[in-house]
């Protein structure tokens, strides 16, 4: 048992179990435009690794199956992948939502002129990176000139409707830029609205903070900079206990290109598949044994419960 089970059995005493599978996360792949200093999943230019058409098929047969509501597309930059658009359709025609993270500077890249406007087409929820409304922030975790792509993505989606019409949201992801906690979410969220509006007259819906993950590039920089320890003894002190019963592992699934299934897209990046006896891959979806799966934690689910708690859905309470 490790650290952050045995905090859990003080809540729980039979441990961590997912209740439900109300989204499948679905990574199609680490090839993104960009390399950021706070990536989880390494993710660049050079990754080559892409989800296949047959997988995202026994996707779309797993989420009827367990007739999830929300598929939730990630990556690397999940745009750039070649079946992106046909998966997508696919998924809609099927009923479910879908959901898009987005990292904004894709959508500038040749050949997406149009991925905007079939964003809307097809009602396409949006999450995008906007770790700060600073440029020199944003700079410093994304690299030059990203500050400037991002704002003007944003200005494209805004005059489609995004972050203003209730059928197309467009959530702004905030993670901190060091080995800290993030701010509260909903003040951070007025502060982005006002200097965003006030600077670049752009909108969106909701603002999301999410925890960095000691893992990936955050962890080597990390490790490079000897806070390891410290970093995680804030997570470990920050445990909150009422972030428990809204994890996303115990409502998600998470699916990775090669379709190992995961708790989350976290333990994805550790390599650690769904086990205590449950299917580990899409080809064998049983979404019975899936759906109340114990989930596989780590000393990174720290990160998951520090302060007001961090999913890919924002702060937790
Ligand atoms: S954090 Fe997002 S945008 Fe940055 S490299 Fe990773 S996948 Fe790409
Ligand atoms: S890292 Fe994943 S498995 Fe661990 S608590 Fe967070 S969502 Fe759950």
């Amino acid at each position: 048992m490790n650290d952050f089970e045995r905090q859990i059995v003080r809540i729980k005493s039979d441990g961590l179990y997912s209740v439900k599978i109300e989204t499948l996360q679905v990574n199609l792949g680490l090839l993104c435009n960009q390399q950021c200093t706070h990536c989880h999943l390494e993710a660049s230019p050079q990754r080559t690794e892409m989800m296949q058409w047959p997988t995202m098929q026994l996707v779309l047969e797993a989420s009827k199956k367990a007739g999830c509501q929300l598929a939730d597309l990630t990556g690397g930059a999940p745009e750039l992948h070649p079946h992106f658009r046909r998966f997508v359709a696919a998924l809609r025609q099927e009923g479910l939502s879908v959901q898009v993270r987005t990292n904004l500077t894709v959508l500038l890249e040749p050949g997406m002129e149009e991925m905007p406007e079939f964003f809307r087409a097809h009602r396409v929820r949006l999450v995008a990176s906007m770790p700060c409304y600073l440029e020199e922030n944003v700079r410093a975790q994304r690299g030059v000139g990203t500050y400037e792509k991002s704002v003007a993505a944003i200005k494209i989606l805004n005059a489609l409707g995004y972050g203003s019409d209730p059928e197309l949201p467009l959530n702004l992801v905030y993670n901190p830029g060091g080995p800290f906690l993030p701010p509260p979410q909903s003040a951070l969220e007025e502060d982005y609205r006002r200097e965003l509006g006030r600077r670049f007259n752009i909108t969106f819906t909701r603002l999301l903070t999410i925890t960095n993950m000691p893992l990936g590039r955050f962890r080597a920089e990390l490790i490079r900079k000897k806070g390891k320890e410290d970093y995680m003894q804030l997570l470990r002190e920050s445990f909150n206990p009422h972030t428990v019963k809204g994890l996303m592992c115990c409502h998600q699934l998470s699916v990775g290109w090669d379709g190992t299934l995961y708790d989350c897209d976290f333990n994805l990046a550790l390599g650690l598949p769904v086990n205590h006896g449950t299917p580990d891959h899409i080809r064998f979806f049983r979404p019975k044994e899936l759906r109340t799966r114990r989930v596989v934690t780590g000393e990174h689910c720290f990160a998951c419960t520090a302060g007001a708690g961090s999913s890919c859905g924002g702060a937790l309470v």
